[in-house]
């Protein structure tokens, strides 16, 4: 099946009112495997922002004296709004990222289940208290919404990451703005248009699209107390200082470069299965994509002829076609610098087993296509084994103990993921002990925190403390109040 959307101009959300942008600029969106322009994605203003922002706080007094109860109801009916329409949603996530659509279908229930989580708020947000803290003196402490929060999210996951945020923001009682990619605006277009039909009163949701200048307008708005970001390493840092000095909070989740030991006893069969699809699933621009592997002894042969094996088999084409298995990378500009990469990594010293360069696709010839891409004798120390290619291209590196490799792993910058294959107990327990990431899989390619656990970066992948999801987005979104209360006490001698 291969359909192409019609041109879309994408409006802003901002008080419970569809917009037309005012700006003077905007940005095509190319769906990436047919290269043609499929919508266009205004740049917002610093006015337009401030208007979101303005709606927003409007909203925020009735919306926080809104019994917790009565907020996640809205969630509820767009979990089954959502669901109701997750064959069309998937379509646009592939339309405009190029995942297939069994990949895509994947992702928004993996963003469907934050919203799940989130419905848990009543429990989730109470606080805890004593009594008697001295005679007579009792001790609370509540947590309260902060007002206006934003969130500014990347190309990869249009569907789901926008829900690591939303559901727990809003439930918490605070009103939320978003800035999506504005390489992939039209998913959010549509949930939003689901959101406003689950019945969240005027001005809780906001939506403006734009780039570098709307997040700016956002970073600097003194109305916005919170910033969830998650994309690039350098544009998280920037983030991180700009949002912070400006007395905001952040939390902003940065790229990756995972990797992957396999040790001799692994299951060579299972773990070239999941390793393939974590390192060329979603065209290998997943934040926990495995983008090195590091084989201990005797491994080596035996997965090296596999994986080999697996990446010049893999179906690469457009994602609605049935049977593909890998679709394009986002952009022309990302093609170009993968290709690159390849080459930096081949100057120094690592060597092209399968190359997934120049070869198109039937049908497709001006869309993004690389095939899977497999590098040998990639060197630990080299640059390119630290830099973040995210796209089909993996590393192979060689360890002759698991205590070398977990050295190899322990020497990087990045700390989103790391994995081990194993049937040993004990390696698996030195390794999870020992291993600096935030995220770690024992015989699992993908290690995605479900909705009710933090989703966990250490190093360059996370700057701040609390992370998105589960407990950790309900402490974000909330701050604490301790009340410590005497009452006259002549009623305490009656009984
Ligand atoms: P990106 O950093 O280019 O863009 C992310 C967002 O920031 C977009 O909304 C974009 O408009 C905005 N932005 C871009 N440049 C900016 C600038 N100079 N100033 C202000 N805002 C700016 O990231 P991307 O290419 O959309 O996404 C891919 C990256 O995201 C990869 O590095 C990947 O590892 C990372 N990622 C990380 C996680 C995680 O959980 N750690 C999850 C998904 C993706």
């Amino acid at each position: 099946m291969m359909t192409v959307a019609a041109k879309q101009e994408l409006l802003n959300y901002i008080g419970g009112t569809w917009a037309r942008s005012k700006a003077s600029d905007s940005l095509d969106v190319y769906n990436p495997a047919t290269a043609e322009v499929i919508a266009t994605a205004p740049q917002s203003t610093r006015d337009e922002v401030d208007s979101a922002v303005k709606a927003s706080l409007e909203a925020f007094g009735s919306w926080r004296m809104t019994p917790v109860t009565e907020r996640v109801q809205p969630l509820f009916k767009l979990k089954a709004l959502l669901e109701a329409n997750l064959p069309e949603l998937a379509r646009t996530i592939t339309e405009e990222c190029g995942k297939t659509y069994k990949e895509s279908y994947a992702e928004m229930q993996r963003g469907i289940e934050n919203i799940e989580v989130a419905c848990g708020m009543p429990s989730m947000i109470q606080g805890y208290n004593n009594e008697d803290i001295a005679r007579g003196i009792d001790e609370h402490m509540f947590r309260q919404p902060l007002g206006v929060v934003a969130a500014i999210t990347p190309f990869n996951f249009p569907g789901m990451i926008p829900l690591w945020f939303l559901p727990y923001a809003v439930a918490a009682g605070n009103c939320f703005l978003l800035k999506p990619s504005e390489k992939v605006p039209m998913t959010t277009q549509h949930m939003f248009r689901l959101a406003e039909q689950a019945g969240f009163p005027k001005g809780v949701l906001g939506l403006v699209n734009g780039g570098k200048e709307t997040v700016d307008a956002i970073l600097d708005h003194p109305d916005v107390r919170a910033v969830s970001f998650v994309g690039s390493t350098p544009v998280a840092k920037y983030i991180y200082s700009r949002a912070t000095a400006n007395g905001k909070r952040a939390q902003c989740q940065g790229g990756a470069k995972n990797p992957a030991v396999i040790l001799p006893d692994a299951d060579m069969e299972m773990t070239t299965r999941i390793l393939a699809d974590s390192a060329f699933g979603c065209a290998g621009q997943r934040c926990l994509a495995t983008s090195v592997a590091i084989t201990v002894g005797d491994a080596r042969e035996e997965f090296t002829e596999r994986i080999t094996a697996d990446a010049q088999s893999r179906r690469v084409g457009y994602g609605l076609d049935d049977g593909v298995a890998m679709g394009p990378v986002i952009s022309a500009e990302s093609k170009a610098r993968i290709e690159g990469l390849v080459d930096v990594g081949v100057q120094q010293g690592a060597e092209v087993l399968v190359d997934g360069r120049g070869k198109e696709v039937d049908g497709f010839k001006d869309g993004y296509f690389l095939h899977p891409t497999v590098m040998g004798n990639v060197a630990p120390g080299s640059e390119f084994a630290h830099t973040e290619i995210f796209g089909p291209v993996l590393s192979m590196m060689h360890a002759n103990t698991v205590e070398k490799a977990i050295e190899i792993v322990n020497a990087r910058k990045f700390g989103n993921q790391a994995c081990l294959f194993t049937s040993s107990g004990s390696a698996a327990r030195q390794f999870r002990y020992t291993v600096r990431a935030g995220n770690v899989g024992i015989n699992l390619g993908v290690a995605a925190p479900m909705a009710f656990f933090p989703f966990s970066g250490w190093g360059e992948s996370f700057f701040g403390d609390l992370h998105a999801q589960g407990r950790h987005g309900v402490e974000f979104y909330t701050e604490t109040k301790v009340v410590v209360e005497r009452w006259p006490k002549e009623w305490s001698r009656t009984f």
